[in-house]
Formats: C-alpha cells, sequence, structure tokens
C-alpha cells in the first residue's frame, strides 16, 4: 500500500488547492536532483511526491482518493506510477523544467537569505563577513554547456534544435499537452556527443562556496543588504537570484543606538559635578578623556559632534550624547554632616541659578574642540 498522499505532500487533509501545489512545489525543490546529485533514494521519494500531487491536484481524482483511498484509483486503472519515468520528465511535465521561478523563458534562479550579527563597534566602522553557502552554480567546468571538454554541439532531434517541445501526457486522468523545454536537451537546443562529467551534463551543480560580505559602516538592526545576482545560479540565459543578508547588531554594555545618535550615560559624584572634573568615556572609536564642566546638571547633556554613526548611502553622520546622572551622597557620620551643614550656609541662591543652556553648551563644545 503506498504512503498517505496527503501524508507525503505534508499538507492537511482539507487542504486548498493553492496549498498543494505550493506543497508541491516546496518538495520538489528539495528533492530535486541539483541538490540531491546521485541520491536514488530523492528520486524515488520524488516520483511518490509527484504521483501523490497528480491525484490531488484533480478535483475529479481526489474526491475518488478521497472516498476510497488508493483501492479507489486502482479501481479507475491505477494510481500514477512515475516509477519508470526519469525525474527530468517529471520535473518538465509539471514544471516547464523550471522549479526555480518565473513561468516562462530560461530558469530565474532562486534568492538565497542568511542573517548574520556582528557587533557594535562594527556597525559604525563597517565589516566583512565571510560566509560558508551552498549555492546552486553554474559548472565552472562546461561553463554551463553540460558538454565535456572537446565534445561537439549538435543540434537536437528530440526538439530539432528549438529546446521547446509541445508533448502529450497520457494518464488515467485523460490526455494533457504541455509545451516544455526539451528534456533531452534541457531546452539548450543541443546536445554535446560527450556531457561533462562534473554536472553530468546539467550545466548546473550544488557548491560550496564562500561568500564574501562588505558590511557598510552605519548598518542598524533590522537592516538588509541585498546583493543582486549573488543567489543560486539560473538556468543558462537565465538570471542569477539575490543573495539577501539581514544583519543584526549585538548590544553593547555602555552605549546605545539613537537613531545616527551613539548614547552613553556618566554617572558623577555631585561634589564632582559642584567642581568639575574629567572623565574617561567609551565611544564608537575607543575611549576619550571629555572635561565635565563645574555646575552640570542632571539630565544634561554633552555632546560631541560627529562621534556617532555614519549615514547609509547619504551625507551626514550623528553624534555621540553623553548624558549626566549626578549621585548624591548619604551623609551618616556626625563629621559629614558638619561638613555639608557648613556648605549649606556657605552657598547663596545665585550659587543654584543654572547657567543659560546655550551657553553651557557652548562652553562644552568649546572644551571638547
Ligand atoms: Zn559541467
Ligand atoms: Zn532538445
Amino acid at each position: 500500500m503506498p504512503e498517505d498522499y496527503y501524508d507525503l505532500l505534508g499538507v492537511p487533509r482539507d487542504a486548498s488547492d493553492a496549498d498543494i501545489k505550493k506543497a508541491f512545489r516546496r518538495r520538489a525543490r528539495d528533492l530535486h536532483p541539483d541538490v540531491n546529485p546521485e541520491d536514488p533514494e530523492a528520486e524515488a521519494r520524488f516520483k511518490e511526491v509527484a504521483a501523490a500531487y497528480e491525484v490531488l491536484s484533480d478535483p475529479a481524482t481526489r474526491e475518488t482518493y478521497d472516498r476510497l483511498g488508493h483501492d479507489g484509483l486502482r479501481g479507475a486503472g491505477g494510481g500514477p506510477d512515475f516509477t519508470g519515468a526519469s525525474v527530468q520528465d517529471i520535473f518538465n511535465a509539471f514544471f516547464g523544467g523550471d522549479i526555480f521561478g518565473g513561468e516562462s523563458g530560461p530558469a530565474s534562479g532562486e534568492d538565497v537569505g542568511v542573517a548574520v550579527e556582528i557587533g557594535f563597534i562594527e556597525s559604525a566602522t563597517g565589516t566583512t563577513r565571510t560566509m560558508p553557502l551552498e549555492l546552486v552554480t553554474v559548472c565552472s567546468t562546461c561553463e554551463g554547456d553540460g558538454a565535456a571538454e572537446g565534445a561537439d554541439l549538435e543540434d537536437c532531434a528530440e526538439c530539432d534544435g528549438q529546446g521547446r517541445v509541445r508533448r502529450i501526457s497520457r494518464s488515467v486522468f485523460g490526455e494533457i499537452a504541455r509545451e516544455s523545454p526539451c528534456p533531452v536537451c534541457a531546452g539548450r537546443g543541443q546536445i554535446p556527443s560527450e556531457r561533462c562529467a562534473t554536472c553530468a551534463g546539467r550545466g548546473r551543480r550544488v557548491e560550496a562556496q564562500d561568500v564574501e560580505v562588505q558590511i557598510p559602516p552605519g548598518i542598524a538592526t533590522g537592516q538588509r543588504i541585498a546583493l543582486r545576482g549573488k543567489g543560486h545560479a539560473g538556468e543558462p540565459g537565465g538570471r542569477n537570484g539575490d543573495l539577501y543578508v539581514s544583519v543584526s547588531v549585538r548590544a553593547h554594555p555602555e552605549m546605545e543606538r539613537d537613531g545616527l545618535d551613539v548614547v552613553t550615560t556618566i554617572s558623577l559624584p555631585v561634589t564632582d559635578a559642584m567642581m568639575g572634573t574629567t572623565m574617561t568615556v567609551s565611544g564608537l572609536e575607543g575611549e576619550r578623556e571629555i572635561d565635565i564642566p563645574a555646575g552640570v546638571q542632571p539630565g544634561q547633556q554633552i555632546i560631541i559632534r560627529g562621534a556617532g554613526f555614519p549615514a547609509i548611502q547619504a551625507r551626514g553622520q550623528g553624534d555621540q550624547r553623553i548624558i549626566v546622572d549626578v549621585k548624591v551622597p548619604r551623609v551618616s557620620s556626625a563629621e559629614e554632616r558638619e561638613a555639608a551643614e557648613a556648605l549649606a550656609a556657605l552657598l547663596e541662591p545665585g550659587n543654584y541659578e543654572r547657567t543659560e543652556e546655550n551657553s553651557f553648551f557652548d562652553r562644552i563644545r568649546q572644551a571638547l574642540r
């Protein structure tokens, strides 16, 4: 008894026609000979899946199968049996030779998506990542024509050199005429007198490749780099798929990103805030000493112009914003209390007047230049 057709496609029994088609495309792609070269198990599996799709894609046979199962199809002359057909023939019958994309013309390659995580500083400076990928590529031995070195190319007898054939597929479900790429020459119109041994004449194969990706300075989490034509190779004459790299940026313990700005917080004792001090602050270009002016207020920001992230594909550069947090001490000993009282008695209301904000920032900027 063959395996349940719904299980073979991995869909529920109430799956829509579109879901069945989608499931079949996905399964077929997984089992494609380009992905599983010389794997008889994948080939046998593909033929079972194709038989399941043949039955479930037709409302009449699906209804029979739903009611009576495999026995019902046997009564109607037997379920589809592709065991004698070549995988390439079946692909051509269902997909017009194209499981990788478009409906007509040479097949385009599939897009590839990968994710990469980079460090916070790297996101500001830009970086390079080398990613090991399994890509369908044009066979480098035959450069895609499927011919062994020195082999002659002759017009394909099957299609008279046209590359396309009109075929009648006959099954218990009737006769269906389909125009499809010639299965003998894979749509090329010519066949070599001897096949390329590297790719078994397919012209493409799956290859492990180290792909170098340049990650530009200023990239942020969630942004995607598109590398046109760097995905899976198309069939001869078809375009390559694209490679999409989604970037995520690791958090930094001391710095945060806000638009193009990098934001840090410093925490200083109230006495330092009163008298001014110097501090070491982390930045995108490393640590730097900054002067904290006397009288700095809690929550005020010290701005370092141009020390933020660069804009991608645009002019401009963010700033570093240093937010000041002031720590207020508790007094516990009598001696501490006395000193605090003495200071309180000395200070006049004028000591608490805030500096004009603009002149405050002007002074900071000058101090930092
Ligand atoms: Zn080859
Ligand atoms: Zn042909």
